[in-house]
């Protein structure tokens, strides 16, 4: 039998208004996977990613995330799951180890003070721990929100474009970092990315996305070698650009 998979979403849609922003979207992530949402700006990443949270109700369709049904029985899985995003700001006058502190406590991490000195350490924020958070660089925020994310050791870890703003040093540290996170916690990562050398080098799997629905998946090496291309920049490009399918 096969494990049970980390995420399934079934018919996902989401409406903001006339928007539809996810429309009718399946898909499986297995577990200990990463995999990767994909698609041009607008295409519904973010909606999605917040869909999978719990932050935002699907208009239709259903998800199961580590075995939970959400948004109902999202307090089954929050614990074991967490999430970085650009676009969401960590109260900005709370230092960096003040904002760590809050989320250890929501988590109900054991040896807080312990934990944050380990992520400071591997994730090199020392030099700003103790500095406002509104006071950091793009690049330092997008650290401390990685930290944030990993404070519980999740499970599960929803990234958002996780090295947007990451100088390309620190971006390649930090996807290592992620790959020995993933093997020696046995996690499951779903990341949304625009870096399409990121995604072949981390992601086993690649859902894209385009106007809310799913328009291709596969492994990035059989997506390359299907469509005939060189990489998965020229496969982004190729399927960006064909003229809209119909839906069926
Ligand atoms: P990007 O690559 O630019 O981050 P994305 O794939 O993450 O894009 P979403 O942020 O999910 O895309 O947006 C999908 C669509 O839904 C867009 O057309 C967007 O304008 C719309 N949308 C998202 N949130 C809202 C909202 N709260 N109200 C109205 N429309 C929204």
């Amino acid at each position: 039998m096969s494990p049970r998979p980390a995420i399934v979403a079934r018919d996902l849609t989401k409406r903001f208004g006339a928007v539809e922003a996810v429309a009718g979207l399946s898909f499986v992530v297995p577990p200990g996977s990463t995999t990767a949402l994909l698609g041009a700006n607008g295409a519904g990443k973010t909606t999605t990613l917040a869909m999978l949270l719990g932050l935002l109700a699907p208009s239709a369709g259903a998800i199961e995330v580590l075995g939970a049904r959400m948004p109902d029985e999202r307090y089954r899985a929050l614990a074991r799951i967490n999430f970085s995003s650009p676009y969401v700001d960590l109260p900005l006058r709370l230092t960096v180890r003040q904002n760590l502190l809050v989320h250890a406590g929501l988590y109900g991490v054991p040896r807080p003070a312990e934990r944050i000195a380990r992520l400071a350490a591997e994730l090199d924020l020392a030099p700003f721990l103790d500095r406002p958070t509104g006071r950091l660089s793009a690049g330092q925020k997008t650290r401390v929100a990685l930290a944030k994310a990993l404070v519980n050791e999740p499970e599960l870890l929803l990234l958002d474009e996780p090295t947007a703003s990451l100088d390309p040093d620190t971006a390649d540290q930090l996807r290592g970092w992620l790959e020995r996170y993933r093997a020696a916690r046995g996690a499951t990562i779903l990341l949304a990315s625009h870096n399409m050398a990121e995604v072949e080098r981390l992601a086993d799997h690649v859902l894209m996305l385009k106007r809310g629905r799913l328009v291709d998946e596969g492994s990035p090496a059989g997506l390359i070698a299907r469509y005939g291309r060189n990489d998965l920049e020229e496969v982004f490009l190729e399927i960006a650009r064909r003229p809209a399918e119909v839906p069926g």
